[in-house]
């Protein structure tokens, strides 16, 4: 079954955009995924076509009215949960993407200027998204981040299907770090460990780069897979799977 994406957006000659190369875009054309984007302008009801006003209480700039959006989200309507990306939304993780990989798709709301009337959200049980702690100038690009997250979760996708399994958050920690030909460059070698053969020691050896990497970088996520581990590292990751 085709995963299906739609993107409302006062810009949609941005879409597919980078989504349009490589294994997103030959899967795009493969039909593993269908994108539209449509414009929010074409449910404007009034003769200037307008879709923002000015903010009730006053202040800089325009605000999404909720009525031309709310037609806009029924005009295209087809059953996959309605998303908003908001700098006010719950911060996007990569349990969400893999949830919403395996649903039937997504439709997603990009915002401009100051963002969307807030009535809308409740009224058409809207899930705010956000992409991190910074502010864009439109949606288009968060939308364009949580798609490609999705995207290449589907199946097919990815060439090695277990490559997407490995990478950095899938396990609650990052990822350890990677080495590739020649394997001396300007003085600088490559972890003796790694040219070894030995599967068992590299393993181990990526697993603790994982642990030490993710604690020195990322202490957030230290403490959260380190209070969730049971008794070995390996029922760690089981544990946070199964989540
Ligand atoms: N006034 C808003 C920011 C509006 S930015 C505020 O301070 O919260 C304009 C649009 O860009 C938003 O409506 C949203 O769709 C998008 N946007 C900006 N930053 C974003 C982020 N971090 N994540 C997701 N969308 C974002």
């Amino acid at each position: 079954m085709t995963w299906s994406a739609t993107v409302l957006t006062l810009y949609p000659e941005i879409f597919p955009g980078p989504l349009g190369q490589s294994l997103a875009g030959r899967a795009l054309a493969d039909g593993v995924w269908s994108l539209r984007a449509a414009n929010i302008r074409d449910f404007a009801t009034d003769k200037h076509r307008s879709v923002d006003d000015t903010p009730a209480g006053g202040g800089p700039g325009m605000v999404l009215r909720a009525d031309v959006v709310a037609a806009a989200i029924d005009g295209v309507a087809d059953g996959t949960p309605v998303l908003a990306m908001t700098p006010r939304g719950a911060p996007l993780t990569q349990a969400r993407v893999r949830d919403l990989a395996k649903g039937p798709g997504v439709t997603l709301l990009c915002g401009r200027f100051e963002g969307f009337d807030e009535r809308l959200f409740a009224a058409r049980g809207i899930e705010e998204v956000s992409i991190g702690d910074y502010i864009l100038s439109g949606g288009e690009t968060a939308a364009l981040v949580l798609l490609d997250a999705c995207v290449r979760l589907l199946p097919g996708v990815m060439g090695a299907p277990l490559s997407g399994d490995d990478e950095s958050f899938e396990s609650g920690l990052l990822e350890h770090p990677h080495y590739t030909r020649p394997p001396v460059w300007e003085g600088l070698g490559i972890p003796e460990v790694l040219r070894s053969g030995d599967h068992a020691k590299i393993a181990a050896w990526r697993q603790a780069q994982s642990e030490a990497d993710t604690r020195l970088r990322r202490p957030d996520l230290w403490e959260r897979y380190s209070s969730a581990r049971v008794l070995s590292p390996s029922g760690a990751r089981r544990q946070k799977k199964e989540e």
